[in-house]
This record gives structure tokens, sequence and C-alpha cells, in this order.
């Protein structure tokens, strides 16, 4: 086997809540604008596939049936072996029944476990308060899901920490480092070392992802492969390819993420080596 330190996950959030087809035409929005787009980018590189799904008008949503037929679509695409990330929070203002329920019965390796609540952008509350971490958690251990921990600044690593001691958390954890949401930290490398010396001492041992929305999200990529950690890229994050340009779709971002891995003179982790790097086998 060839060497899993060497190795960077990609992993590809093609929709995210918030971007509309007024903010970019590309971005994909029905299950199979997104199960195709999903399939595209696991030929591009990406290992892991973050998914969110939106309402019949484009908006942000838990639907239970749009998942299904997402991941259904995914899976039906017998030589894909792109490992699913199903959100937990598609949004703000959601029920927490609604939050849970596509990953507790879509059973994918992976589900996003924001780890603390945050005044979101300047206008509403992102709630995950403490025994609704407690509940996800212990969710994702019964169905054996593995959170992948986004944290938005580093009280949120604390409250893993804490989780982790309160064994509603199974170490080794898996962290998103998510930077520059207004509201959170700032993307910059400075923080971001900080981010990871935070989480090395809270959870040593702990694997790693980042990504920066805006204008900080080149310097996070070039930081996070630098630092021996994993990308996470997409219209989710970003819907800008660069200053004034839209991206063409979430493959651009795929590929520009797999020549700056190679270009470090690492090699991009396929699903069966991030599997083995995330402890999913
Ligand atoms: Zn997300």
């Amino acid at each position: 086997m060839s060497d899993l330190r060497n190795k960077r996950i990609i992993t590809v959030a093609t929709t995210g809540a918030w971007p509309t087809k007024d903010n970019t035409p590309n971005v994909p929005i029905e299950p199979e604008e997104i199960a195709e787009e999903v399939y595209n980018c696991w030929k591009a590189g990406a290992a892991v596939a973050h998914i969110h799904c939106r309402d019949d008008d484009g908006k942000a949503a838990m639907i239970f049936e749009k998942f299904e037929k997402a991941v259904g679509l995914i899976r039906a695409k017998k030589d894909c072996d792109i490992i699913l990330n199903i959100t937990t929070s598609g949004g703000v203002n959601l029920k927490e029944e609604d939050r849970m329920r596509p990953f507790y019965e879509l059973k994918p390796e992976m589900a996003s476990y924001d780890c603390g609540t945050m005044n979101w952008a300047h206008t509403t509350i992102f709630e995950n308060n403490p025994k609704f971490l407690e509940k996800l958690g212990t969710m994702m251990q019964e169905v054996n899901v593995k959170p992948e921990i986004e944290v938005f600044d580093p009280g949120m690593i604390y409250n893993a920490g804490y989780l982790l001691k309160k064994g509603f958390l199974k170490a080794p954890l898996h962290f998103q480092f998510c930077m520059s949401v207004a509201g959170g930290i700032k993307a910059s490398t400075k923080n971001l070392v900080f981010m990871k010396e935070t989480m090395d001492e809270v959870a040593p041992g702990s694997t790693w992802s980042a990504f920066g929305v805006g204008a900080g999200a080149m310097e996070i990529m070039y930081a996070a492969v630098a630092m021996g950690g994993n990308i996470r890229v997409g219209m989710e994050d970003n819907v800008l390819y660069r200053k004034g340009q839209i991206a063409d779709s979430n493959m651009q971002f795929v590929a520009r993420a797999k020549r700056i891995i190679e270009e470090f003179t690492c090699e991009v982790a396929t699903p069966s080596e991030a599997r083995d790097i995330l402890g999913l086998k």
C-alpha cells in the first residue's frame, strides 16, 4: 500500500444551502443535477461528496425524499465509490428531526456535525445546542455514521473535546475547519495554524480538512495542503472560481484542487484511501 501520509482528500460540496440559480446558473439544485455533478466530481478526483438538497423552489430545506432521491441516484452509478457525507444543517431554523432523518435512514458513511451555535452571517442564529449535539452524536454512533465535525471558530473545537470526553463523539475525530463564514473565524494561514494546533491539543490523532469562503479560499487551500491537511471545494462555499469569474461547474474546483495537491508533490486520495485515512472501513 502506498504511503497515506502523502495523500490528500478532496471533499466536494456541490450545492450547500444558499447559492441559487440567480447567483449562478451552474449550481446543481435538483437531485438529478446533484447526482450527475457528484459523479463527475468523483471522476475529477473528489473522494467525498457533502450533500445538501433544496425544496421545489430551490430554497434551503431538509426534505427527506429529496435526499433519498439524490443518494439513490448516486448509489445507482455502480462504478462510483465516492464517500457520501450528508448534511445535518440544510439551513437555519429547521426542525431537529428533519435534520437527523436523512443520515439516520440513508446511512451514508459520514454526516456533518456542526459543533456549536453561532450568529450566522450577521442575520440569524445557527442553532446547535448542547442537548442536540449529544443526541446527534448518539444517533450517529447508533447507525455507524462518522461525524464530520464542522467548526467555525476555536470554541467549537473545545465543544468537540467535551463531547468526546463524555462519549457522544468517538475518536479518532475528523474536523472540517470552515473559515470566513461571517460570524466565525476569518480565513487566514495564521488562524488555520491556530485551529490545527488547538485541535491537536484537544483531540490528538484527529484528521482534518479546511476551506475558506470568499477572498481567503485560495490561501486556505494552499496552506491546508502544505500543513498536511485535506481540502474542501465547491459551490456551497464559493460560486466564484476567481474574482469576477463564476465557476463553470464544481468539477472545475475539483480539478484545480487536484492540480494544487499534485504540484505540491502529494497525491489525491482515492475514495478507498480516504476510507483508510478516515477510519471508515
Ligand atoms: Zn454543508
